[in-house]
């Protein structure tokens, strides 16, 4: 994302109970207006007197060997990123003729997919994000990366991003991932993630 020093927060492309029954609007709420803000807020403070850093984009940020820079550029591109992720109303999804035809060529299929991405999000110790990237080569991979740690760092580049911080999921589903992840589908925006291919 090519956005500059001050940062703001963007908007949700759907109001906050779109996602009601899979994502309650509460959760929506805090996730947005209080998690993803903060990220913008603490960017903004970390670079305010890095006049250097000021002129770089959002995409350099997040290759920053400062700690504090690197993972508040995560949050928000990662959180600008999810939220095109998902659409509402629930409706069960359509996948696409193209993306299904890559899905195939580097998973098997949809199906095989959909075990390995939800592996990769279950299997993150504590907090971080399941993703499906492409690599320099052009194949496409799933891969889980910590906290908010973005595949860009490996020179991967985000198709699609599933959020498994806590904060995400605790109000409605509390400790139960899994759950989370596999309702998660229905809301996944696959138009969006064709675009990325
Ligand atoms: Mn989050």
């Amino acid at each position: 994302m090519y956005k500059t020093y001050p940062f703001t927060l963007e908007k949700l492309p759907y109001a906050y109970d779109a996602l009601e029954g899979v994502i309650d609007a509460r959760t929506m709420e805090i996730h947005h207006g209080k998690h993803h803000q903060a990220y913008v807020d603490n960017l903004n403070k970390a670079l305010v007197e890095k006049e250097e850093l000021q002129k770089i984009t959002l995409d350099e940020l997040l290759l920053s060997e400062i700690d504090v820079v690197k993972n508040n550029a995560g949050g928000v591109w990662n959180h600008d990123f999810f939220w095109k992720c998902m659409t509402g109303p629930v409706d069960g999804g359509h996948i696409g003729e193209k993306l299904t035809g890559e899905l195939e060529k580097a998973f098997g299929g949809v199906e095989g997919f959909m075990e390995k991405f939800e592996a990769a999000a279950l299997s993150r110790f504590g907090s971080g994000w399941a993703w499906l990237v492409k690599d320099k080569a052009g194949r496409l991979e799933v891969i889980s990366t910590s906290n908010q740690d973005n595949p860009l760092r490996e020179g991967k580049t985000p198709i699609l991003a599933l959020d498994v911080w806590e904060h995400a999921y605790y109000l409605k589903y509390q400790n139960k991932r899994a759950e989370y992840v596999k309702a998660w589908w229905e809301v996944a925006n696959w138009d969006f993630v064709e675009t990325n291919l």
